[in-house]
């Protein structure tokens, strides 16, 4: 590790007072699973780790009025993947949570720390970007709220100046007669995935195809949905014939980096098979006939 100051602030306005003070030189540490390998590594040496773990009043999952949530900074992804109102009330972000790293990863990973950190591999920011997520951010003296499609600027890069903490993600309430559904592929169980996609499908009352999410991870710098194909799959009949199409749009539309794991040309064929998959599964979870 290089050497580095350790702040244990005891409230927010402490945190956010050390952010302001420190600037770049400062990086916020939540669970570490992501901020310390990369110290270890020595790919990043900030001089200041503002520890966030007893912050109070971060650690929260809220259920707003118009049926949306709201996960705060501290909440773990263990603690996220056991709450019944994640289950109930984000079923897309349940089903990517037990896909993140392994149990004792998740135990002391946070969910924000997660979408802080924007891995382009990462389950959870193709999720947010599903979804249409926002988040809000806080630094002294201002909060904003930046949507998911604003929020991630590139590899490893969000819209967060350094002195900014992100406070939590909200998710919109999930509209009716909506399928979801979580693919990805890795070497191994536990490991990031060379390719994956988070979907979901809204029908409308007559049993056609209303509106999707087609969001890829592993496939680009950042997370990225396929809008083409999305807007093919709207006012179709959801089946084979319409999964097909997308995945040929999909398989068309991507250009994935290339790395020791997959090829570009296997990565784009996989991101058409996972949306078939995904597609069938989060039409199968709605109960129309497909
Ligand atoms: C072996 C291994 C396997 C893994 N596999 C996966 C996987 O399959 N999928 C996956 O998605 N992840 C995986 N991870 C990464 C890990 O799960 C997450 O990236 C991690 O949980 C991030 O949360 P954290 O709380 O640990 O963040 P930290 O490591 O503490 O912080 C990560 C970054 O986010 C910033 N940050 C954290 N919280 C905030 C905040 N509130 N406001 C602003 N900035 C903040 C930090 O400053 C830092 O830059 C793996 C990690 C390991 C070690």
């Amino acid at each position: 590790m290089p050497a580095f100051a350790y702040h244990r602030p005891a409230s927010l306005d402490e945190a956010l007072d050390l952010l302001s003070r420190f600037g770049e030189d400062a990086k916020i540490l939540a669970g570490g699973q992501s901020l310390l390998p990369l110290m270890a590594l020595r790919l990043s040496h900030p001089a200041n780790l503002v520890d966030i773990s007893r912050v109070p009043g971060l650690n929260e999952i809220v259920e707003d009025v118009e049926g949306g949530l709201a996960i705060g900074a501290t909440v773990t992804h263990t603690r996220a993947e056991e709450a019944e109102a994640v289950h109930r009330l984000t079923p897309l972000v349940a089903a990517a949570l037990p896909l993140v790293g392994h149990r004792a990863i998740r135990n002391r990973g946070t969910v924000v720390g997660s979408l802080a950190h924007a891995d382009p591999a990462a389950e959870l920011p193709a999720v947010a970007l599903a979804l249409g997520a926002r988040f809000i951010a806080v630094k002294s003296g201002g909060q904003r709220r930046v949507a998911a499609a604003d929020f991630f600027s590139g590899f490893l890069t969000t819209d967060l100046a350094p002195d900014e903490l992100l406070l939590a993600v909200g998710f919109p309430p999930q509209k009716p007669r909506t399928g979801v559904s979580v693919k990805e592929i890795s070497r191994r169980s536990g490991d990031f995935a060379i390719v994956g996609l988070a979907a979901t499908v809204s029908l409308d009352e007559a049993g056609l195809i209303a509106s999707s999410a087609l969001s890829f991870f592993g496939a680009a710098s950042t997370a990225v949905r396929v809008t083409e194909a999305e807007e093919a799959l709207a006012g179709q009949s959801p089946g084979p014939e319409a999964f097909e199409e997308a995945a040929r749009i999909v398989s068309q539309s991507l250009d994935p980096p290339e790395d020791a794991n997959g090829t570009t040309a296997y990565r784009k064929h996989v991101a058409g098979v996972l949306t078939r998959n995904a597609l069938a599964d989060a039409i199968d979870q709605i109960g129309f006939a497909a």
